[in-house]
């Protein structure tokens, strides 16, 4: 039960209620704190939040004009930095650390009346794809605790789920936001590279990483995008476009819509059988209601995940390299001889978890003088490759769906030991980081073993409006549908 279908309709019970942003502070804080065992929260800012609850409420009552996002409460994943607040990565390497100023997307967030709850445990440094990689513990999935949440922004995606807050915002580097929101069964969206600036999130591999928004429905998170899209003078990858009222043009239609999806794809060994007849169905059903589906060739499928893999490790050993022991959080116990390599060896070796280290060591490897032109550059053309073909796609489609992730949530510690396995858990949500375009994951589907699992849907790049439009019409046709599980 949530207290809220959509941010709209709290608006709404706000206009009538004096208290209601701290009554509706209050109900998330009771939620939170009766559901401390799914790990979702590192941390949470209860007194805070009550206070600027208090806050916006005398200014409602004031008749002070209100921000767009007036009360709505968010929490964020735990990269995204805010100002006077820890941040830590789910790291021991930033232990400690506070944030001397807000990222952009707070900044906005805050801008328009926003609620900030809590910070969001996640993958360590967001490499993850099943929220075990943090030094805090693993999340749960609070439909079935035994369940990963997936990653990294695990925390996120299980803080929407179990109506912890409305809205959380994570980071998708290759589908974090994405494989999450489909293993809990929530909507997750990453937008184009560049439209939201990345100022304040902490990098891990800076020409895929971007902030994504977890919600229940389409049009919380186009308001969301709305008012943290934008150009940004701290970030000068972000695009200088115009950002589009996305919250006014995203309307229930009946547009017919030109959609392809790869043949390799669903037809893809470690796709699991159900999800590969249920996505099938429905692209009979979308036939049958009038848009075109059809299956295009994609050779290029086996190498997305390693291609991902060098190009976002080889950024990462970058990024990371300034975690050293010196200048943020963590520093070694050093004994008497110790010099300054010996600090920063063991700061590293004790501050990052394995996976980090892993990524680390791999990216460090496919950037060598000996190795960089059989992977790194190789990698690169790969990408390449990949922007022609998604270049060719659009100029013949609308959208490209698929399944977001191979299978349904897995069990806790069930792929932990074997990193390919757990790699492969993205292959189809990699793609979309690698060209730059945006893409959601939307709630659909029910699995006979009880799970949720989404639809992916791709567009060109900045065409979030039609990303959402088509979001919002299939998920409405679905609930009058006799695929609903
Ligand atoms: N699972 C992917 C990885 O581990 C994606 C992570 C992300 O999007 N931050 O790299």
């Amino acid at each position: 039960m949530s207290a809220y279908s959509s941010i709209k309709e709290y608006q709404q019970f706000l206009a009538f209620n004096n208290d209601g942003c701290r009554t509706t502070v209050q109900y998330y804080l009771n939620n939170i704190a009766n559901n401390k065992q799914l790990n979702a929260f590192l941390e949470v800012y209860e007194t805070e939040a009550l206070q600027r609850a208090a806050e916006l409420d005398a200014e409602r009552m004031a008749g002070k004009p209100l921000g767009k996002l007036h009360g709505v409460v968010f929490a964020l994943k735990d990269v995204i930095c805010y100002k006077g607040h820890q941040v830590s990565a789910s790291s021991k390497i930033l232990e400690g650390f506070t944030s001397i100023y807000n990222a952009t997307a707070v900044e906005k967030l805050l801008a328009e009346g926003a609620i900030i709850i809590g910070r969001n445990n996640c993958d360590e440094f967001a490499m993850g794809s099943s929220n075990e990689n943090s030094a805090f513990g693993a999340v749960k999935n609070a439909i079935d605790e035994s369940r990963v949440p997936g990653g990294s922004s695990g925390g996120s995606a299980v803080a929407v789920q179990a109506d912890l807050c409305m809205v959380s915002l994570g980071s998708d580097t290759g589908g974090s936001v994405r494989q999450p929101a489909d293993f809990c069964g929530v909507v997750g969206m990453k937008p184009s590279y560049g439209r939201i600036s990345r100022y304040g999130l902490i990098a891990y591999a800076s020409s895929f990483d971007q902030i994504g928004i977890f919600s229940k429905n389409i049009d919380d998170t186009a308001i969301v995008l709305e008012v943290i899209s934008g150009s940004d003078d701290f970030d000068s990858t972000v695009s200088v476009k115009p950002v589009p009222e996305y919250s006014n043009e995203v309307v229930v239609s009946d547009k017919k819509y030109r959609f392809a999806y790869f043949k390799e794809v669903l037809e893809h060994d470690g796709l699991d059988k159900e999800i590969a007849e249920k996505t099938k169905e429905y692209i009979a059903s979308l036939q049958a209601q009038g848009h075109i589906v059809e299956a295009v060739d994609f050779s290029l499928l086996p190498y997305i995940v390693p291609t991902y893999y060098i190009l976002t490790t080889a950024e990462a050993s970058s990024n990371l390299s300034r975690f050293d022991g010196v200048k943020f959080g963590y520093r070694a116990k050093l004994a008497k001889n110790d010099d300054l390599t010996a600090l920063y060896k063991k700061s590293r070796s004790e501050g990052f978890g394995k996976e980090v280290q892993r990524r680390i060591l791999l990216g460090t490897f496919v950037l060598s003088s000996g190795y960089f032109d059989a992977y790194f550059t190789k990698a690169q053309q790969v990408r390449r490759l990949l922007c022609n073909t998604t270049d060719d796609l659009f100029k013949n489609y609308d959208a490209l769906i698929s399944p977001t992730v191979p299978t349904t949530a897995f069990k806790i510690g069930e792929k932990s030991d074997d990193p390919i396995e757990m790699y492969l858990a993205d292959i189809y949500t990699v793609y979309a980081n690698l060209v730059g375009v945006p893409a959601i994951s939307i709630p659909l589907f029910k699995h006979s073993n009880g799970l949720p699992f989404g639809l992916q849907i791709m567009v060109n790049h900045f065409e979030e409006t039609k990303l959402l439009n088509i979001s919002k019409q299939l998920l409405e046709g679905f609930k009058n549908s006799n695929l609903k599980g």
